[in-house]
C-alpha cells in the first residue's frame, strides 16, 4: 500500500483521506489545531454545533450534497428560506428577490429594472474566459451602471477585498452571481439555502468516523517540523518522530506551505502572486433580535463589519436554547490594524455601530459572544490571476488549496470537487 500524507484536516483534506483510502491508499492527516474540519468546523451553542464562520450551501453545490448522499446523511439536510437585506444611510431595505429590487428606493426605477436584467444575465450565460481580463468594476460600471455600482457592487468589492478592489476580476463577480443564483427556483421567487440539522460540524464528524473506519490515521495539534525529500520517499518530522511517505499532499494556505516545502523558485512565485485576505467573525448570544433577515450587508465603507447574518432567522433559534445568534463579519488585511485589534476593543466598536441598524439595540442584549480570525480566509482573484499547478516540482509533493477552484469562489462543495480530482490524479500516477 503507498503511503499518503495530508497535511491539513479542513474539508479537502478529510474528503482527499476519504477517497484515497478507498482507493487503497494508506492516508496519515496532520492536523495543526485540536479540531478537524478547517474553516468550516463548529463550536457548541448549548447542545448544538454552528460554525466559526457562518455556513450555508448553494443549490448548485452537486458534490458536497452527493458526498452527504453517501454518507447517509442526506435526511439531514435541508433548504429553509434565506432573506436578504441592504443597510444603506442609516436605513435597512429588503433585498430578497425582484419584487424587493424593484421597491428598492436607493436606484431609481431604471436602474433598479437595469440591475435584475443584468443579474439575470450573469445568473443565466455561461462563464466567459474574457471575464478573467477584466475588471469587476469596470464592467459593473458598464453594465449596471454607475448609480447601481456605487451604491452596490462597490461597498462590496471594497468590503470584501479592501484596496484592492479595484483589480477585482470580473470572473469573481460572475462566479458569484451565477453560482448563487441556483438558489432562486423561480427568479423572482424566493432564495432557500442549503444548511444541515446539526450544523456543518455533522459532516466533519461522520467523515472523521469514517477515515477511522477505513484505518486513517488522523494527527491532530500537530505542525510538521521539517521535510525532505530523500531518494523517492518524503520524509516528515512530526509529533518528535521521522516517518517516511511515498505522496504528500499539502492542502494548507499558499503562505504557510512556502516556508515548510523547498519547491523551486518558479512554484513558489506561483504560490506567491496569489493574495490571501483575513476575516474576523464575531458571534454574539443575543436576548433580542437585531434585523429581519438572514443576512444583511452593510453598504457603509466606515462601518467596522461588512456583514450581520442573523444565523436564527435562517435556522430556528430552539436549536440554540432559544438565543438569538448573530455573525458579525469583517474581511480584513492581516496587516491592518483592525485585524490586530482585541476581541474587547472590537465589541465594544461593534456595540458603537449597531444601533445605527437597530436603534433600540443594548449592550445588554448580548449575553455570550465568541471571537474567530483567520489570516487566510479568502483568495483576491485579480485580473492577473493564475492558479498553480497541483504537481509541484517535486515529484509526488502536490499543492492543493481553494486558490486552485478559479473561477468560483471558495467553498466547501469546490474542497470536495478538488479531493475527487486530486484523488484520480493521484490514483492514476501512483496507484497500483
Ligand atoms: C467567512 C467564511 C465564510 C464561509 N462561508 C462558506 C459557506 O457559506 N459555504 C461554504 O461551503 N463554504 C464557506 N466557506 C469556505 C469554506 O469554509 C472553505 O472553502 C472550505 O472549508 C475550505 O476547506 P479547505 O480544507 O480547503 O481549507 P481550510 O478549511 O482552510 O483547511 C486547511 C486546514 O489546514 C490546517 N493547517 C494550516 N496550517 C497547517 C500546518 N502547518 N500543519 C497542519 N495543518 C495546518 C488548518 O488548521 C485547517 O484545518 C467560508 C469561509 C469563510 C472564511
Amino acid at each position: 500500500m503507498k503511503k499518503v500524507a495530508i497535511i491539513g484536516g479542513g474539508i479537502l483534506g478529510l474528503t482527499l483521506a476519504y477517497e484515497l483510502s478507498h482507493k487503497g491508499f494508506k492516508v496519515t492527516i496532520i492536523e495543526k489545531n485540536s479540531d478537524w474540519g478547517g474553516l468550516a468546523s463548529g463550536f457548541k451553542i448549548g447542545d448544538t454545533y454552528i460554525e466559526k464562520y457562518y455556513h450555508h450551501w448553494f443549490r448548485s453545490d452537486h458534490d458536497i450534497q452527493e458526498l452527504i448522499k453517501e454518507l447517509g446523511l442526506e435526511h439531514k439536510m435541508y433548504f429553509p428560506a434565506s432573506s436578504m437585506g441592504i443597510y444603506i444611510d442609516g436605513e435597512l431595505h429588503s433585498f430578497s428577490g425582484s419584487i424587493d429590487l424593484l421597491k428598492f428606493k436607493p436606484l431609481n426605477i431604471f436602474n433598479r429594472i437595469r440591475a435584475g436584467v443584468v443579474s439575470l444575465y450573469l445568473s443565466k450565460s455561461k462563464y466567459k474566459r474574457s471575464y478573467e481580463k477584466i475588471k469587476a468594476i469596470d464592467w459593473a460600471r458598464k453594465y449596471f451602471g454607475k448609480q447601481a455600482t456605487e451604491i452596490i457592487w462597490e461597498p462590496l468589492l471594497v468590503g470584501k477585498f479592501g484596496k484592492k478592489y479595484k483589480d477585482i476580476s470580473m470572473s469573481w463577480l460572475w462566479a458569484r452571481i451565477h453560482d448563487r443564483a441556483s438558489s432562486r427556483p423561480n427568479p423572482i421567487g424566493k432564495e432557500y439555502l442549503g444548511y444541515m440539522d446539526g450544523g456543518f460540524q455533522l459532516l466533519i464528524d461522520t467523515l472523521v468516523h469514517k477515515l477511522q473506519e477505513f484505518e486513517v490515521k488522523l494527527v491532530n495539534n500537530t505542525t510538521i517540523e521539517s521535510y525532505r525529500k530523500v531518494e523517492n520517499k518524503h520524509e516528515i518530522n512530526f509529533d518528535g518522530k521521522t516517518e517516511k511517505f511515498d505522496i504528500v499532499v499539502s492542502t494548507i494556505p499558499g503562505p504557510i506551505f512556502n516556508k515548510l516545502f523547498p519547491v523551486n523558485n518558479e512554484f513558489k512565485r506561483s504560490v506567491d502572486n496569489i493574495k490571501y485576505i483575513g476575516a474576523t467573525c464575531m458571534i454574539l448570544e443575543l436576548s433580542e433580535s437585531i434585523t429581519p433577515y438572514y443576512w444583511l450587508n452593510i453598504n457603509d465603507k466606515k462601518a467596522p463589519f461588512l456583514a450581520l447574518v442573523e444565523h436564527t432567522n435562517f435556522v430556528e433559534k430552539q436549536k440554540y436554547d432559544d438565543k438569538i445568534i448573530v455573525y458579525i463579519a469583517k474581511y480584513v488585511d492581516p496587516e491592518d490594524a483592525l485585524f490586530k485589534k482585541s476581541e474587547e476593543e472590537l465589541f465594544d466598536l461593534y456595540c458603537e455601530y449597531l444601533p445605527k441598524i437597530n436603534d433600540k439595540f443594548d449592550k445588554s442584549w448580548v449575553t455570550d459572544r465568541h471571537f474567530f480570525k483567520s489570516p487566510y480566509a479568502q483568495h483576491v482573484v485579480t485580473t492577473d490571476y493564475k492558479m498553480p499547478e497541483y504537481d509541484t516540482n517535486i515529484e509526488g509533493l502536490y499543492y492543493a488549496n481553494f486558490t486552485q477552484i478559479f473561477p468560483h469562489d471558495r467553498g466547501t462543495n469546490y474542497a470536495v470537487e478538488q479531493a475527487k480530482l486530486l484523488s484520480k490524479l493521484i490514483d492514476s500516477k501512483h496507484g497500483d
